[in-house]
């Protein structure tokens, strides 16, 4: 799982992180930003909460991630998990339904400081139909088309001034307490989330490895 600020790279690191270690990438981001490109009424009332920079209600969250974890490719091969939790309720929640598999593995805590992720999200553009992340430092190819998937390439609705002001103080008021509740279940791993992604990825991964190797009792 990987913690950390809006724009501190979680979307594109965890892609990464699935491809490189053959896993399912669960993103409660995408999965609501899916519902509501697809005009459903679940979408239509989790947009009301993300466009205003707001989080889900948790039992609506902790509903739709306990349904994605129980799908076969999850439950057979693990996975990597992006924006959940990010309450202490929904931590709750994800310990009970990985109960059973010994638990949560690993948390990676994106470290990356608040001056950096505000330039980061004021000129993120996303790719609307398979989530790829450009900025305008690295577009795409065609400014406005997806190097991957061909899909529409726009800015974020809820990245907006005050929707990343939103975004920011519920992250240190109720995501940010998650780092200590790892830590001290001994889950934790802090990586520097600054710098070129690639070098981030390679740090990232060497953090995972090292400590995946060290096994649960140290
Ligand atoms: P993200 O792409 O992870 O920044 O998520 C975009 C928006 O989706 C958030 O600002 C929330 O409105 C909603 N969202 C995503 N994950 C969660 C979650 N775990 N709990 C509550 N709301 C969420």
């Amino acid at each position: 799982m990987v913690l950390g600020k809006q724009g501190a790279g979680k979307g594109t690191q965890c892609v990464r992180l699935a491809r490189h270690y053959a896993v399912p990438h669960i993103s409660t981001g995408d999965m609501f930003r899916a519902a509501v490109r697809s005009g459903s009424e679940f979408g239509a009332k989790a947009r009301k909460f993300m466009d205003a920079g707001d989080l889900v209600p948790d039992d609506v969250v902790i509903g739709l991630v306990r349904e994605r974890l129980s799908q076969d490719d999850a439950r057979l091969r693990g996975f990597v998990l992006d924006g959940f939790p990010r309450t202490v309720q929904q931590a709750e929640a994800l310990d009970e339904m990985l109960a059973p598999h010994g638990g949560v593995e690993l948390v990676v805590d994106l470290e990356v400081p608040t001056e950096v992720v505000l330039k980061r999200l004021a000129s993120r553009r996303v790719c609307v139909e398979c989530g790829t992340n450009y900025s305008v430092e690295r577009p795409p190819e065609d400014p406005e088309t997806c190097d991957i998937c061909g899909g529409k390439v726009v800015q974020r609705e809820d990245d907006t001034e005050s929707a990343i002001r939103r975004r920011l103080e519920l992250y240190e008021e109720q995501t940010a307490p998650l780092i200590a509740w790892y830590l001290a279940k001994d889950k934790l791993v802090t990586v520097d989330g600054v710098g070129e992604p690639d070098r981030v990825t390679t740090r990232l991964i060497r953090a995972i490895d090292r400590r995946l190797r060290r096994g649960p009792d140290g």
